[in-house]
């Protein structure tokens, strides 16, 4: 799965360089960095592979987020529409900015179905935001003719998809404006990172100018440059744009890993009665980090989680998952009490706790992933299989 477990020389070498020079800033500094413009290059790079026009580094996933969002203009009392099942970043995020978020339903592709998404357009919508959960795509041409047909922008959270394409078309660059997110356990990680992709000079200005607390970068002194925008510090650090920079080198070599692990083990799976597969849009565009197994029942879906979790496997239930899925986000359905936001987005945000979300519910109580080690030999490949169809053979014997 993530991109720390082949840590190499790629990342010492970029780092060295910074190190060499002592200078950790991304701007200024010429005549003392050697030339090393570690955040630049890595920008450029991720330019050249996904086929986005601009792209700008940040501290992380949350605040890419938050800058994308406020790049659109996007803030008090609008609402962005977003699933029910992601990172609590994506909710957070919105939530920053003053705007409203408007979960809706899943299916079976574990991404928002566009037909609760087009039910849930209201005057007050601006933006539609699909999250690309666990390496592979909501449905991007859905989305995207809803979007055209109501004049709302497309924000891609493309945290978890590093990589991932529809077609010929990258994740993250299909929508208005996309995120990356580097941190830790990412398809590609710098330690603590992000990135925000678009097509849009005018977005991409923005972007730059927030997250730097409104600089303009222009010229080579920083102090008489101009603010154009009001903004924060959300800057990425040369340290660590130069180890996303040695990782992103290696992201075919990540992905086909990837893909061969989750082929072999889905091989060992498919054609068993009790298990089917996430829905996923184009196969072939899978950044494939992750393998997602639909069982009949929930019951089956819990007795294959305890046992894996036994067996010291890898796995998420996400029904009772505390940081991915709305039923456990207590701290969100108080939020309309938090005195310190405005009464005004108190008032506007919906009663989550009492929200029918009763279309997820049933598939994700079927639902368990797989993170995908890109450890894992065909040993351990047969392992994981086994494990999973003992377990079930287990509860269909007790059970007669
Ligand atoms: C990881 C993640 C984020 C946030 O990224 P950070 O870099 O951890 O802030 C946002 N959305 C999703 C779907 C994620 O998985």
């Amino acid at each position: 799965m993530p991109g720390f477990e082949i840590f190499g020389e790629e990342e010492k070498k970029h780092l060295n360089e910074v190190l060499d020079t002592g200078i950790l800033m991304r701007y200024n500094f010429d005549g003392l960095r050697n030339q090393h413009w570690k955040a630049a290059e890595f920008e450029k790079a991720i330019a050249d592979k996904i086929k986005s026009q601009y792209v700008h580094l940040v501290s992380s996933g949350t605040t890419a987020l938050i800058t994308a969002i406020k790049s659109l203009n996007i803030g008090a009392g609008d609402e962005i529409i977003m699933p029910s099942f992601t990172f609590v970043a994506s909710f957070e995020a919105v939530l920053f900015t003053g705007a409203i978020p408007i979960l809706v339903d899943i299916d079976d592709t574990l991404t928002m179905d566009p037909n609760e998404v087009e039910k849930a357009i209201t005057p007050r919508t601006k933006a539609i935001m699909p999250v690309h959960m666990c390496g592979a795509m909501a449905d991007m041409h859905a989305i995207l003719t809803i979007a055209q047909k109501h004049q709302l922008y497309v924000l891609e959270d493309a945290c978890q998809a590093i990589g991932a394409k529809i077609g010929n078309e990258y994740l993250g660059t299909m929508g208005t404006i996309g995120c990356f997110s580097f941190d830790f356990v990412k398809t590609i990680t710098c330690g603590e990172g992000g990135a925000i992709l678009t097509n849009q000079e005018d977005l991409y200005e923005f972007c730059h100018q927030y997250s730097d607390h409104g600089h303009d970068h222009i010229g080579k002194d920083r102090g008489a440059e101009k603010h154009p925008v009001t903004g924060l510090n959300f800057r990425i650090s040369e340290l660590h744009a130069a180890v996303g920079l040695g990782q992103w080198e290696k992201l075919d070599q990540i992905l086909s890993k990837q893909r061969e692990i989750k082929s072999a083990l889905k091989n060992k799976l498919m054609h068993h009665q009790d298990i089917q597969f996430r829905r996923i849009i184009d196969e072939n565009g899978d950044n494939a980090s992750f393998l997602t197994l639909f069982f009949n029942s929930e019951e089956i879906a819990k007795k294959v989680s305890s046992e894996l979790k036994q067996n010291g496997i890898a796995s998420a239930y996400w029904f009772d998952n505390n940081w991915h899925y709305i039923r456990q986000w207590n701290h969100f359905f108080d939020v309309k009490n938090d005195t310190t936001l405005y009464k005004e987005q108190r008032n506007l945000l919906p009663d989550y706790a009492n929200q029918d979300f009763s279309k997820s519910d049933e598939i994700l109580k079927r639902t368990i992933t797989l993170p995908l080690s890109l450890n894992l030999d065909e040993q351990k490949i047969e392992f994981i299989a086994n494990s999973i169809l003992d377990s079930i053979a287990n509860l269909q014997s007790q059970s007669v």
